[in-house]
């Protein structure tokens, strides 16, 4: 066989640039000096095939070189061989020759020590889960993915673990999480296996984590940018999906028009990817408005191709499902998995796998915190909202909101230092949030604005609150904080949400009246 390193080469070229490797191979396998080395070009070739999406070429190609490499203890790339057929066999709907070859996976990383293909299997098993809908045993599998992807020395398969654990987490509703953990994928994007498409997943999922959170408009942003990422690298799938979603968050809105333009757009991918998931809900959704509109006759239409298309896919699933001699299998290998790891390093994998919880924890945090003053963030503000305002509603309770802006702030910047400003910011955090009492919801709206928001509260509670606040920071020994400001105000605006006032409406009262405390002379709350 040709020299080591070479293979290793030709392996990252498969995977990572296989258009480039595809038209030399045929003349390097006829030139081929043994079997074995025969068999490792063919399985090259196969895995290049593949990630190109010439599936039917592939196959014939990938089934007998993982037979040869399982048959002759012939290792090499063979994780990789055997993780390509298994995601082909997933595509064609084989549930369970895909979970038997991933399992044939799993066998390979136990018998050969090779964490790379224990994890190919993890991220694989998880995919068909997920497929399956079963969402819990899909984040499962791809926690484990994710902790192994953490200790191996490259990153390519780290991008999409990560995603795929994001997209779990969407299914479950843990919207938060979600974010968090794309924020991670979106780190390792430099290494991804298709970069141009991971990040209009990205894009696209990080939608779906607003959209879980009401947050329409961020939403629809996100959405925008991945059907310009998505045609930008003509990626139909992820443009039928973020079409799909869009046309959903429109509906959310109510904005019926121009839901359908994107459901049309998406319907009319997917029939082209015969993609009943995708088709299914395109034709339900356009049902729901044109009978919400009337137009009884092209709902029905929509209702005919949805059921059709259902009752399809029910008649299908019998298929789809893993028979039980394969779970049963599934089952041993993880069994004997977690012997294997808890015989070697048990205490090493449990401490990764708490770092890497800590490290979601982390980013969750991380996401909604002001990194300076460490109240929360306007982001975190907005997602707060919306819940406090539905819990108001459910309630039947006040909701009160004040809006603090420190007074002639700028000064305190131009006559100290921008480092001195930082620190008197800091400082009115602090103070605010001790003047507040537990489950009050302090965060920075931006520059030296803070917003409080105080769910059950009528005005007159809100404006005791407020003078609380203006007091602790009339009277709070400035000089403490070094060659800084004698003294500090502030300027407070209190509203109190009317019946079925929306949050942009209330904020602006509060804003309103924080200028009309500004105009009075400020160091003083504006209730109205
Ligand atoms: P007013 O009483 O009318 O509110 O006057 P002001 O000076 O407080 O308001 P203005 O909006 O003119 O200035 C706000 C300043 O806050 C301008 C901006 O440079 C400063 N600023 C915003 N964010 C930060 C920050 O993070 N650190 C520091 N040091 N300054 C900031
Ligand atoms: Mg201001
Ligand atoms: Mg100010």
């Amino acid at each position: 066989m040709a020299p080591w390193p070479e293979y290793k080469a030709l392996l990252q070229q498969a995977i990572h640039q296989p258009y480039s490797l595809l038209p030399e191979l045929p003349a390097r396998r006829k030139a081929a000096s043994s079997i074995s080395e025969r068999q490792v070009l063919m399985l090259l070739h196969g895995i290049a095939l593949a990630n190109t999406w010439q599936y039917a070429a592939a196959e014939p190609l990938l089934t007998r070189a993982t037979l040869y490499g399982r048959r002759q203890k012939q290792y090499f790339a063979l994780d990789y061989g055997l993780d390509a057929l298994a995601s082909l066999y997933l595509v064609q709907g084989n549930v369970d020759k895909a979970m038997q070859t991933w399992m044939a996976c799993f066998e390979l990383g136990l018998k050969t020590r090779d964490r790379n293909a224990i994890m190919l299997a993890h991220l694989g098993v998880g995919k068909t889960y997920f497929g399956l809908h079963d969402f819990h045993n899909a984040k499962n599998h791809h926690l484990a993915t994710v902790d192994i992807v953490c200790s191996l020395p490259n990153h390519q398969s780290s991008c999409e673990a990560y995603v795929c654990l994001a997209v779990d987490l969407i299914k479950l509703c843990e919207f938060g999480k979600a974010a968090a953990t794309l924020e991670v994928a979106r780190q390792y994007l430099p290494w991804a296996r298709h970069p141009k498409r991971s990040t209009c997943e990205i894009e696209l999922y990080f939608g779906m984590t607003l959209a879980g959170s009401e947050l329409y408009p961020a939403a629809q942003l996100h959405f925008e940018r991945a059907i310009e990422l998505a045609t930008e690298a003509d990626f139909s799938w992820g443009l039928a999906l973020a079409e799909l979603e869009s046309g959903k968050v429109w509906h959310q809105a109510g904005d019926d028009e121009r839901a359908l333009t994107h459901l049309i757009r998406s319907e009319a991918l997917a029939s082209a990817l015969q993609s009943s998931l995708f088709l299914r809900q395109c034709h339900e959704l356009q049902y729901q408005i044109h009978k919400d509109r009337g137009n009884y006759l092209a709902a029905l239409t929509h209702m005919q191709t949805y059921t059709q298309l259902s009752l399809q896919a029910q008649r299908e699933s019998g298929k789809m499902a893993p028979s039980s001699r394969v779970l049963k299998k599934l089952r041993q290998y993880e069994a004997q998995l977690e012997l294997a790891t808890s015989q070697e390093e048990n205490v090493e994998l449990t401490s990764r796998l708490r770092k890497h919880q800590d490290l979601i924890a982390q980013l969750t945090q991380k996401a909604e915190t002001d990194a300076l003053t460490g109240v929360f963030n306007r982001r975190a503000l907005d997602q707060r909202i919306v819940r406090e305002f539905e819990l108001a509603d459910l309630q039947q309770q006040d909701f009160s909101l004040l809006m603090i802006d420190l007074d002639h702030f700028k000064a305190v910047n131009d006559q100290f230092s921008h480092q001195m400003g930082d620190k008197v910011l800091q400082a009115a955090a602090q103070l605010i949030v001790r003047a507040c009492r537990q489950g009050e919801f302090v965060a920075r709206y931006g520059g030296e604005e803070f917003c409080v928001l105080l769910p059950g509260a009528p005005l007159a509670a809100a404006s005791n609150v407020a003078e609380r606040i203006r007091l602790q920071l009339a009277q709070f020994a400035w000089a403490q904080l070094g060659d800084g400001p004698a003294r500090m105000s502030c300027s407070i605006g209190a509203a109190c949400r009317q019946a079925g006032e929306d949050s942009a409406s209330l904020l602006k009262r509060a804003d309103l009246h924080l200028y009309q405390a500004k105009a009075a002379g400020r160091d003083r709350v504006f209730a109205a």
